[in-house]
């Protein structure tokens, strides 16, 4: 069983959280989207209102030895004092997360704020779940508190080791939230279970399409991997990018897939091009019709129809991967008609789960991440969650 940092008596606690503040910054900097300080702001209020002392820690970027400052998590601790401003709660940073004076600094502080924790990569201990490392952070803690679901997949200090060391561990709201929706979707399901995969390779998306023919009723494919599933029923499919040592794995899902009586549905039409360029010449053709010379940069309009009935008919909709080259303008109707397809029918009420990584980053340019039941916050983990396997970090929690 998890419990809830929102169940757990926090009262004149240290809660030492493990959030994900991996935000995105330019070259000086400056943070360029804040989205997953403010995701976490429910569990750091929900901490503080119930009279504990939120200590923080996250990872940031993968710093190496000479470029540290640049990684460092200063300038998040001044965006979360601005957001935490209205509420009262002080936000302190400490510029290291380990060590004499970090401890000083949360057991000076007072229940009711927050500290800041520098990044975990700092030490390369982090990443290698090193024991002493855990204990070193375990140090600023009463209660272990992990709401970082994108990097639940990994067992680091921060998300296995550290917990390990605490008699009460517990889930963040956002983190609930994700094993929630992630979990209902695979264990109970509203029916027809529809998912749809696109993206680049079908390396990366196999084992989940894989372990999703036990589960699913309709599989859709597109993106760069559709082409490789397409070679593999024996299409000539131009230059488009095709894994030529998946055919044979792609040949095989298409067969259990029959053999199971999965609705796994190919694209009937591609826009193709004459390079991978925005402003190539580009024309739309029936998958059969793909000439040499002519590479397939998204799905074609017909397929995409097809693909959002599918949908809207949906009990549960998933989606993971970009359906073309969305971050070509003249590649994007694909993916656009499949975020649109998502938000109808979530007004019909299907329960729609974007994973994270590019649909999330897809669905957010197209202005629909308010508009569909949840955008997982994790890439990775939302792709092992729904394979099937443990992730660290929520195993981490289960007690
Ligand atoms: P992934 O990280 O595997 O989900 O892949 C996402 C990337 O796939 C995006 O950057 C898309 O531009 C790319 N992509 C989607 N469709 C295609 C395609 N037909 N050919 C090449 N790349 C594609």
């Amino acid at each position: 069983m998890i419990s809830s940092v929102a169940d757990v008596d926090v009262r004149g606690k240290r809660v030492l959280t493990r959030v994900d503040f991996n935000v995105p910054q330019d070259e000086n900097g400056n943070i360029t989207d804040d989205t997953r300080i403010r995701e976490s702001l429910p569990t750091i209020r929900s901490i503080i209102s119930n009279g504990g002392l939120a200590v923080l820690m996250s990872h940031l970027g993968r710093p190496k030895d000479e470029d540290k400052r640049k990684y460092s998590l200063q300038p998040i601790a001044t965006r979360l004092t601005e957001l935490l401003a209205s509420d009262g709660i002080d936000v302190q940073f400490s510029a290291d997360c380990i060590g004499s004076a970090a401890s000083a600094m949360v057991d000076a502080s007072e229940m009711g704020n927050v500290v800041l924790l520098e990044n975990l990569r700092f030490y390369k201990q982090e990443e290698a779940n090193d024991p002493e490392f855990s204990s070193a952070l375990a140090r600023h803690g009463d209660v272990y508190c992990n709401d970082a679901f994108g990097t639940a997949h990994r067992a680091h200090a921060s998300t296995s080791g550290v917990p390990s060391l605490f008699a009460s561990v517990c889930a963040g709201l956002l983190m609930q939230k994700e094993l929630e929706y992630l979990g209902k979707a695979l264990d109970h399901p509203a029916r027809p279970l529809v998912s749809i995969f696109g993206g680049s390779k079908i390396s990366g998306k196999i084992d989940v399409i894989g372990a999703l023919l036990n589960k699913c009723d309709t599989i859709l494919i597109g993106g760069g991997m559709m082409f490789t599933f397409l070679k593999a029923t024996g299409l000539n499919v131009g230059s488009s990018l095709v894994e030529v040592d998946r055919i044979d794995l792609a040949a095989e899902i298409l067969r259990e897939a029959a053999a199971k009586n999965i609705h796994l549905v190919l694209p009937t039409d591609a826009v193709v091009a004459t390079s991978f360029d925005n402003d190539a010449e580009r024309k739309v053709v029936n998958v059969d019709a793909i000439e040499s010379g002519w590479m397939g940069l998204d799905i074609g309009p017909e397929t995409a129809q097809a693909y959002a009935t599918e949908i809207e008919a949906a009990g549960t909709a998933v989606w993971n991967g970009p359906m073309g080259v969305f971050e070509f303008s003249n590649f994007a109707s694909g993916t656009k008609a499949i975020a649109d397809a998502f938000v109808c029918a979530t007004v019909k009420g299907t329960i729609t789960i974007v994973g994270g990584g590019d649909s999330a980053a897809a669905i957010t340019q197209f202005g629909h991440a308010n508009h569909v039941t949840h955008v997982s916050t994790g890439g990775g983990a939302s792709l092992e969650f729904l394979e099937g396997k443990k992730l660290p970090g929520v195993v981490a929690l289960d007690r």
